[in-house]
């Protein structure tokens, strides 16, 4: 069964609770009287009373130490907390599959807005301040030559929320061996892990070419390979309001909407941006990432399996009791 049923806040609430044991545990080790109320008190006032302990007889050298004990393990909680908080994984019917947009109800108006090729001077960063402007949340399919050149930029883009993404090494449209395939797509994901933290999970092949070999590589990995179901075509620079209406009149709700940050000027996708954004503002839209988008998705499935099987039980029980009744006739 998958474990990323768990919400974020009850990992966390999980966390803090084993190491709320863990103090506790710790304390009820440490022999002689009054002890462990010393650990305790040491550990939550940080105080301290080195001497104290050691005059007692206790020891001190045991995991939680007098006042910075504490402070250790919040660190190590924040610290595992984040690294979860990175990396939770797409619902196992994503992964390795290729899709373009997710199925929600109409009325579930939510969009997930993709920027391609970056990161890149200017148009990032430009195409990042929108976003925060707006207070959205996109995600970013980067290839790792960019990234190698613009590390911080790649680190900017997830300090500011947002996801990151592999989209391959070199961005190369040839077909590709097993090993050129891994290597771009291993090699484009270690460089984010080590600059960020970040597993990437899901992947676009660079021109949305399916069968160059990239994108089986990344399905045998069990990256989710993200299409998009709105082409903003920003790539062959029509103008502005072209562009954003290229979007416009393709979105849907859980619909992903293609756009590139990086990989050449991309000066007209910043004008274009604000302009598509407020508009599927005014229609209602809400905008997520394509993680959130999946979670969307995935519960929407279950809801629909669940209203199924309650169908099917109550549609069970009423034939029941019409056999019932039926035997009831009959003796009567
Ligand atoms: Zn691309």
């Amino acid at each position: 069964m998958r474990n990323n049923k768990w919400s974020v806040r009850q990992r966390t609430s999980l966390i803090l609770v084993a190491a709320v044991a863990s103090i506790a545990v710790t304390a009820l080790l440490v022999p002689k009287n009054r002890a462990s109320e010393q650990v305790i008190s040491q550990a939550t006032s940080g105080g301290s009373s080195n001497g104290k302990a050691a005059e007692n007889g206790v020891a001190t050298s045991g995991s939680i130490l007098p006042g910075e004990g504490l402070s250790k393990v919040i660190a190590t909680i924040e610290q595992e907390t984040k690294k979860e908080l990175l990396n939770l994984p797409i619902p196992a019917e994503f992964q390795g599959r290729v899709f373009e947009d997710v199925n929600l109800p109409k009325k579930d108006k939510v969009i997930a807005l993709t920027f391609d090729d970056g990161p890149w001077t200017d148009s990032t960063v430009q195409i990042l301040s929108i976003l925060k402007k707006n207070n959205i949340k996109a995600t970013f399919f980067e290839i790792g030559q960019n990234v190698e050149t613009y590390p911080q930029l790649t680190q900017r883009v997830l300090a500011e929320g947002h996801v990151l993404a592999n989209h391959t090494w070199s961005h190369s449209y040839r077909q590709f061996s097993q090993e050129g395939a891994a290597r771009e797509i291993d090699q484009t994901e270690a460089l984010i892990y080590k600059l960020t933290g970040v597993k990437t999970t899901l992947f676009r092949p660079p021109g949305g070419f399916l069968h160059n070999g990239v994108a089986d590589y990344a399905k045998s990995k069990k990256y989710a390979v993200v299409m998009w179901s709105a082409d903003s075509n920003d790539w062959r620079r029509p103008s502005p309001d072209a562009l954003a209406n290229y979007v416009l009149r393709e979105a849907q709700p859980g619909g992903i909407a293609l756009m590139h940050d990086g990989g050449g000027d991309r000066s007209n996708t910043v004008k274009a941006l604000p302009h598509i954004i407020a508009d599927l503002k005014k229609q209602g839209y809400r905008f997520v990432t394509v993680p959130e988008l999946l979670e969307m998705d995935d519960k929407e499935v279950k809801f629909q399996q669940a209203a199924k099987s309650k169908g099917d039980i109550s549609q069970q029980m009423s034939s029941n009791l019409e056999k019932y009744k039926a035997t009831q006739k009959d003796k009567a």
